[in-house]
């Protein structure tokens, strides 16, 4: 246990905890992909204000033991989680968040690592480099995490258990091959799980899963489909500011993002 968490620990009561959720961090956004690109300038703000605010950094594997009852967090716990491993994470990302003394969370496709968003070119007719396997040993050497997003991006639920498995099992070994550390995390590609790849998750060895449910993580939350607060790329620092004045039920969440939304369209006659 380290230091800051045992300073905390008392008696590991179950906290609240705000998991972000971020895609790609990069100088210079595509427009079809702004929603999931947040800039270089703004994710230093973000965690500008995180730190000014007293938020820790911890780990999914930190969450992972103090919801079962092993250890305490620090005072004001945040996670932030990157998807799909994009290569500007080790390019854009790492430095800001090593100049702020930050860790995350880095959820890589193990058949995918060095090539691109393939899943992308059909939905929003884009592709993005991916890390390949020295620069995810790199942000691991760097103190982050790294967790699976599967073997290719499929949506999970559309998969027959065989080609599920497949994607959560195959995908834990290979990280587990390439980065010489067991796997346990797991963030499910679109967010996408049912009953059955929560199972299989299960089965192959995850301690927790993150979904899409928007919201903070709950102490009851399911380890298995844990909820995730989106960082919008196009969202202001208010925006982001104030997903942490309490938690917010998603009907709230929702109300703040169509507040957003009409903001950045402006007053319309
Ligand atoms: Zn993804």
């Amino acid at each position: 246990m380290n230091e800051r968490a045992s300073r905390a620990s008392d008696g590991a009561r179950r906290v609240p905890v705000p998991i972000l959720m971020y895609h790609q961090i990069t100088p210079s956004p595509a427009p079809q992909f702004r929603k999931y690109a947040v800039t270089t300038e703004a994710f230093d703000r973000q965690l500008e204000w995180l730190a000014a605010h007293g938020y820790a950094p911890v780990s999914m594997e930190m969450l992972y033991r103090h919801r079962s009852g092993v250890d305490g967090l620090p005072p004001r716990p945040v996670i932030l989680t990157f998807d799909d491993g994009y290569r500007d994470c080790l390019e854009h990302a790492a430095p800001i968040l090593a100049a702020r003394k930050f860790r995350a969370t880095f959820y890589v496709l193990g058949r995918l690592a060095g090539k691109t968003s393939r899943w992308l070119i059909e939905e929003r007719g884009l592709e993005i480099p991916l890390l390949d396997w020295d620069a995810v040993r790199a942000l691991q050497a760097a103190g982050h995490e790294c967790g699976s997003h599967g073997m290719s991006h499929p949506h999970l639920t559309r998969l027959d258990p065989a080609a599920c498995r497949d994607e959560l099992l195959s995908s834990r070994h290979i990280l587990e091959d390439q980065l010489g550390r067991e796997i346990r995390h797991l963030a499910y590609p679109f967010g996408d799980y049912d009953e059955r790849v929560r199972a299989i998750a299960a089965e192959s060895g995850y301690r927790t899963a993150c979904s899409v449910r928007l919201g903070w993580s709950a102490p009851d939350d399911d380890l298995l489909a844990l909820h995730r607060i989106h960082v919008h790329g196009e969202g202001s620092l208010r925006d982001f500011a104030d997903n942490f004045r309490r938690r917010r039920t998603p009907r709230e969440l929702w109300r703040a993002a169509t507040r957003a939304l009409r903001r950045r369209l402006g007053p319309r006659g």
